[in-house]
């Protein structure tokens, strides 16, 4: 039997409608399609009748097929003559660990292609009306993980490290942090005792591109409080940074830019 191929597809934040023409295309060639918790998982029920899906969904801090298993799926499925898309949320080279997917294939032999995707660290904050850079507000953007499971990021007390903290302390970039609703405490006390100004903007966007987007803001001195009595939950992009400021985009709906209509 000839061997499969593997191709790695960004789904984008989780609407279908910001999926792309080349991640459609992918899906709809599929045999076996290696799904997540996150993405557009409605389109699974889209699929043909023919294609084969796998949940591989991660629920936080739960992963029921652990990362090495997953590897070790696609392989299997595409040695087996399938063609295996493995449909991530986002980009796959966001945090998404597409990285050692395409590792996983490249040792085994297998054929591996990538179909970028629209990441949730840029999509989901403009959902909400935030730009990650503004002219004169700010002219860059530094995106993180807040997964501080595996201890302090090297070198510091905290999750961030020191590129992230200068972010915050100077201004000098926008801070976009995913996975980070778990750490947020952690995250503001290490940029505060960093010298951050406490009353620099926070935006913490839940479930963006779905119809429970929610958009939460505060001071940073603030933010771990207000997103505990909010009940801010994962799936959440923090923003960190003046671009995250109520009113920036004065006259724009965050409802219309979402396309929820007004
Ligand atoms: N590869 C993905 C990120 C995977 S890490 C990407 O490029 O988007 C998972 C984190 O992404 C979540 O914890 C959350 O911080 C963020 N995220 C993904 N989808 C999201 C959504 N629809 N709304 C808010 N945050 C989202």
């Amino acid at each position: 039997m000839t061997t499969g191929r593997v191709t790695l597809v960004g789904g984008g934040p989780g609407a279908v409608d910001l999926l792309t023409v080349r991640a459609w295309r992918a899906l709809q060639a599929a045999d076996v399609v290696v799904a997540d918790r996150l993405g557009p998982v409605e389109i699974l029920a889209e699929l043909p009748p023919h294609v084969r899906v796998v949940d591989v969904g991660k629920e936080p801090g739960r992963h029921p097929v652990p990362q090495e298993r997953i590897n070790e799926l696609i392989v299997e499925h595409a040695l087996a003559g399938a063609h295996v898309v493995r449909l991530k949320g986002g980009d796959p080279f966001v945090l998404g660990r597409g990285g050692e997917e395409v590792l996983a294939c490249v040792a085994a032999g297998v054929p591996v292609e990538v179909v970028p995707g629209i990441t949730s660290a840029v999509a989901v904050p403009g959902l909400a009306g935030i730009p990650l850079t503004h002219r004169g507000v700010t002219t860059g953007f530094h995106v993180v993980s807040g997964h501080c499971a595996a201890g302090p990021t090297a070198g510091t007390s905290g999750p961030l490290d020191e590129a992230a903290l200068s972010c915050v302390r100077f201004g000098t970039a926008t801070l976009v942090v995913l996975m980070g609703v778990r750490s947020l405490g952690a995250i503001v006390a290490q940029c505060l005792a960093a010298g951050a100004d406490p009353g620099t903007p926070v935006a913490m966007v839940e479930n963006g591109s779905t119809p429970e987007q929610r958009v939460t803001r505060a001071r940073l001195d603030e933010a771990a409080g207000v997103a505990a009595a909010r009940g801010v939950r994962s799936p959440a992009v923090v923003v960190i940074g003046h671009v995250a400021a109520a009113g920036l985009l004065e006259g724009t709906s965050e409802r219309r830019l979402a396309g929820a209509g007004v």
